[in-house]
């Protein structure tokens, strides 16, 4: 459907997204094509250099960001995209995610990062596509190797129901019964939040400084007051995410002198009434008014003048790329990124490089960082129990559900128990006889 065209001049290569659809071809792309027909290394049995991103293939620079896409869509689910979620990696070892929408768990899991590297989250505002997945994240993570709490930073309200806090609050409450199964029978260290929320008012201000990373927010105008977007600053490196917001003059100040920023760019407006099947009067108010529209997004950009513009929260389809190119075309004429789920940006000082990632979908956990403890039975049950107030006689079967159990598997599982304990010259207890 697209394909990335990669510029070289004057040390910088810039990937244009360009489709296929007709919009005219720079002289510059039509050079580079034209240039890139000549003969190169070619061998029949010679294995060549790729211009996609295979996960865990490339070493990141100790000078350079790696940032992918892990969710670019909309509060409408499907599966061609996630909701909203940027993955930040760093070369000195540090991963933030910003944003956890609906979809996003999945996205994640396709990368097989360890998740004791995936334990901090800005959420830039409470919408269920920009913070959706994070109860995926939470549990699935901690399953899939998190050893550590999961931390979250995000924005008060305007009232305290409306902050991070609560919403956290109240989501580890809805997975009282989830937590409740598992406690005493895994490795619990994982199934916990610690959320930091700050000022949404607050204008510039750090609310994370660490091992040379320092990540400021500022408010957003979008839906209700408490949106914020963000910036992430390193090794004179600039990355900034704006999650939902109408163009506002915190974002026009403060995303100055970025490297790469990262801004929503809603669907135009026909085809929210022709796709999307809003009435125009909505597609107006949305599309334009709590949104921000490609003409806008384009302007905004104008303004910045980053070294990439990622423009996100589009479906991105052969029917509909066309349409938010073209409009963001008539504000803005420096390099874009149309994202779409998977692409990464690969920054340094000298180079901005553009791709997508190949992964692979039928994952299953990625390495351990550390290793896994024993599940923490009864000790850990009186700890959660203390915690939530569920009663330590219900984190285990009842007498009624436990009577039941059909006694004809008794003795074959006992040969699991008996094979484990010989293959690894241990004994494990069969759970009846301890
Ligand atoms: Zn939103
Ligand atoms: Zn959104």
């Amino acid at each position: 459907m697209r394909k990335e065209i990669v510029l070289v001049g004057a040390g910088v290569s810039l990937g244009l997204s360009v489709a296929f659809f007709g919009s005219p071809l720079p002289e510059a792309v039509v050079g580079a094509a034209a240039s890139a027909a000549q003969p190169q290394d070619v061998s029949p049995v010679k294995a060549r250099e790729r211009d996609v991103y295979y996960p865990n293939t490339e070493d990141l620079a100790p000078d350079e960001m790696r940032v992918i896409a892990c969710g670019t869509g909309m509060p409408t689910t499907r599966a061609a995209q996630a909701a909203a979620c940027f993955l930040v990696e760093l070369g000195n070892g540090d991963k933030f995610l910003f944003d956890i929408g609906s979809g996003a768990a999945e996205r994640i899991s396709s990368l097989q990062i360890p998740y004791d590297y995936l334990d901090k989250v800005f959420i830039g505002h409470l919408h269920s596509d920009h913070f959706g997945a994070l109860g995926e994240l939470f549990i699935g993570g901690a399953l899939m190797g998190r050893q550590k709490p999961l931390r979250i930073w995000g924005p008060s309200g305007p009232t305290p129901e409306l902050g991070t806090a609560y919403a956290v609050q109240k989501m580890t409450e809805m997975y009282t019964w989830d937590l409740s199964g598992r406690v005493g029978l895994v490795d619990f260290r994982g199934y916990s939040i610690e959320v930091d929320e700050f000022d949404y008012r607050a204008e510039n201000a750090v609310i994370y400084e660490d091992n040379g990373v320092t990540i400021r927010s500022f408010p957003a105008i979008h839906s209700l007051d408490g949106p914020v977007s963000f910036s992430l600053e390193w090794n004179g490196l600039k990355f900034v995410f704006g999650s939902d917001t109408y163009p506002n003059e915190w974002f026009m100040e403060y995303a100055k002198d970025a490297d790469i920023v990262i801004h929503e760019c809603f669907v135009a407006v026909p085809d929210l009434v022709t796709k999307m099947r809003f009435t125009p009067e909505q597609a107006l108010v949305v599309g334009t008014q709590v949104h921000t529209a490609p003409e806008a997004f384009g302007k905004v950009m104008q303004e910045l003048q980053p070294r990439m513009a990622v423009a996100y929260h589009f479906f991105k389809d052969f029917d509909t790329t066309a349409a938010v190119n073209d409009r963001v075309r008539t504000t803005y004429d420096g390099p874009l990124s149309l994202a779409e789920d998977f692409m990464v940006w690969n920054i340094t000082k000298d180079e901005i490089r553009v791709r997508m990632a190949i992964v692979e979908e039928a994952t299953w956990a990625p390495p351990l960082v550390s290793a896994a403890e024993p599940p923490g039975g009864d000790a850990d049950r009186q700890e959660f129990s203390e915690k939530t107030g569920v009663p330590v006689d219900a984190l285990s079967y009842s007498d009624f559900i436990k009577g039941a159990r059909w006694g004809d598997v008794d003795e074959v599982l006992r040969g699991v128990y008996e094979e484990a304990s010989e293959v690894l010259g241990r004994e494990f207890k069969y759970p009846d006889d301890e």
